[in-house]
Formats: structure tokens, C-alpha cells, sequence
């Protein structure tokens, strides 16, 4: 389509970056109350590692390596094929990640065992886990609407088979991509009103309060605190300082908060933080998924 733009590059780097960032910084409190964190840690503003994987100050978790699963897979393929996308996740289980939530297990074991790219409808799949691995699809189908709903849904069902599931994963995406876009603020507002008239579920003002791994808990915590603060910095202590799915919010909010603030703004303490070879992979990758949406 046209020449890569350094700030389109700065902001998918941002979102990428950012996805990793808040994976690494919200692990160490995932799964704890707001009370523990506080009793134990004060605020958590730092990416020390610990928590309940024992993680190494800057390792990430399913969030971030699940992403460059999927991610390789469309590199590799210029573009989407979801038997790939299936073998990636496959390959990913195999090289037994720190963690796998219990949809994506049971997912990747069908998948395993029938070769099928969709499990049935499940109650049990409203978790949070297709949504949290969906930007290499955003950025790869920037500038095509048609593509990014059938490959969001289509790499979403290998595992999760869920209406809330799906309209959370493409909801985020949307968002994503206008901030992606540089639509700023107002296309965040835009796609989440959108997203919250198609579907009342998502609601998120007043904000309940609950930051569970439930897809609708964890969208309302992160559009939430995203539209609440702008800064970055500031806005992913607050989400990940909610606990529980700690890891995920911080990685959701830490997406679309790098995506409107660009990689350039990011912390430098907490992006030296990060594991060298992720930040690696992020960039080289980051660079091959706008090329698929005719950047560079
Ligand atoms: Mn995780
Ligand atoms: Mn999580």
C-alpha cells in the first residue's frame, strides 16, 4: 500500500511494547487482591518478576508469548491461515509456556487430537484468553475490515468459542486499530461506545470494580483505566495494582495505551526491563505484520 510511516511504526511498536510491559509488570500480582498487594508491596510500579509463576524480573507470560505465536504464524504466511495459527499455538504448548489458561489447553488438545479449527459453542469459554493474544491480527489487517473480523474470529475459535469472547476480542481490536490509525482519544471513545451499544454486557461506566480473567470483567477494567488516564505510566500501575488477572488487564491496557502514546514514550526503566530476546522478536515481528498490511 504505501511506505512505512515512522509514526505508524512508533505506535504499533507502542502497542506491541506495551502488551509485553504490562504482561511482565502485572504477573507479579496476578491472581492477588488489591488488600494483598497493598499489605505485601505497597503500590507495585516495578517489573521485579516473582509472583505466583516465580517469573524472572522482565520474563512475560502466555499474554505476550501466545501474541508471537500467533504472530509468526502470519509472518511466515504473509498473511492469515489458520491451520498455521493452530500449528504455531500447538508449538507454543509444546515448548511448555510458564503459563496456558484452561480454554486454550483444552482448545490446542482438540485441535491436537481431531485437527479441527473450532471447538462447539462453550459456556466455559468467556474467559479473556482470545482476546489477550489478538494484535498481531490488528496490526497485520490494519487498513482491511473484512480480514481483521474473520481472522480475529478465526484464530479467537481455535480456542474460545464464546459471543462475549468474540465481541471482546474484536471490540479491543477495533480500538486498537484506531488508535493504531492515530484516531486518539476519540476513536478510543468511538469504538468503545460502539462496542458498549452492540453489547450492554461491557459496561464499564460505572466501572464495577472486578478484574477477573471473564472476558467482560477484564474489558471493563481496561477501558476503564484507559480512558481514565492518559498517561501510561500511571495508567498501567492503576490497572495492575487491581490484581487478579493482573497480568492480562496490564497487558490489554499497556496495548492500548503504548498504541496512543507511541514506543518513543514508553519508560525506559521498564522497557530495559524487559527480556532481550521478547523485545527482539517484538520489533523484528512488529516490522513483518505491517508489511502484511502494505507498510515497507
Ligand atoms: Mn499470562
Ligand atoms: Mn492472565
Amino acid at each position: 500500500m504505501s511506505d512505512l510511516h515512522p509514526a505508524l511504526l512508533d505506535r504499533a511498536l507502542g502497542a506491541y511494547l506495551g502488551l509485553a510491559i504490562g504482561d511482565a509488570l502485572g504477573a507479579t500480582v496476578e491472581f492477588m487482591t488489591p488488600r494483598e498487594i497493598a499489605a505485601n508491596l505497597g503500590v507495585h510500579r516495578d517489573i521485579t518478576g516473582g509472583g505466583w509463576l516465580k517469573l524472572r524480573a522482565g520474563q512475560v507470560t502466555d499474554d505476550t508469548t501466545m501474541s508471537l505465536a500467533l504472530g509468526d504464524a502470519l509472518v511466515a504466511h504473509n498473511g492469515f491461515d489458520a491451520r498455521a495459527v493452530a500449528d504455531a499455538f500447538a508449538g507454543w504448548l509444546r515448548g511448555k509456556p510458564v503459563d496456558c489458561g484452561n480454554a486454550c489447553r483444552r482448545g490446542i488438545r482438540r485441535y491436537l487430537a481431531d485437527g479441527s479449527l473450532a471447538g462447539p459453542y462453550n459456556e466455559g469459554d468467556g474467559g479473556n484468553g482470545a482476546a489477550m493474544r489478538n494484535l498481531p491480527v490488528v496490526i497485520a489487517a490494519l487498513h482491511d475490515d473484512a480480514a481483521f473480523e474473520a481472522w480475529t474470529l478465526a484464530q479467537a475459535r481455535i480456542t474460545h468459542n464464546h459471543a462475549l469472547s468474540d465481541a471482546g476480542t474484536l471490540g479491543l481490536g477495533r480500538i486498537a486499530r484506531r488508535l493504531l490509525r492515530g484516531d486518539g482519544d476519540a476513536g478510543l471513545r468511538a469504538e468503545a461506545d460502539a462496542l458498549v451499544t452492540r453489547w450492554p454486557a461491557f459496561r464499564h461506566t460505572p466501572w464495577p470494580g472486578r478484574a477477573s480473567g471473564y472476558v467482560v470483567d477484564t474489558v471493563q477494567t481496561v477501558l476503564h483505566h484507559v480512558l481514565a488516564i492518559d498517561d501510561f505510566e500511571a495508567c498501567l500501575i492503576a490497572v495492575v495494582n487491581c490484581g487478579d488477572d493482573a497480568d492480562t488487564t496490564g497487558a490489554l491496557a499497556g496495548m492500548l495505551a503504548g498504541a496512543r502514546c507511541g514506543a518513543q514514550a514508553l519508560p525506559t526503566r521498564w522497557l530495559n526491563r524487559l527480556d532481550a530476546e521478547v523485545l527482539r522478536q517484538i520489533r523484528a515481528q512488529t516490522l513483518g505484520l505491517l508489511r502484511i498490511a502494505g507498510h515497507g
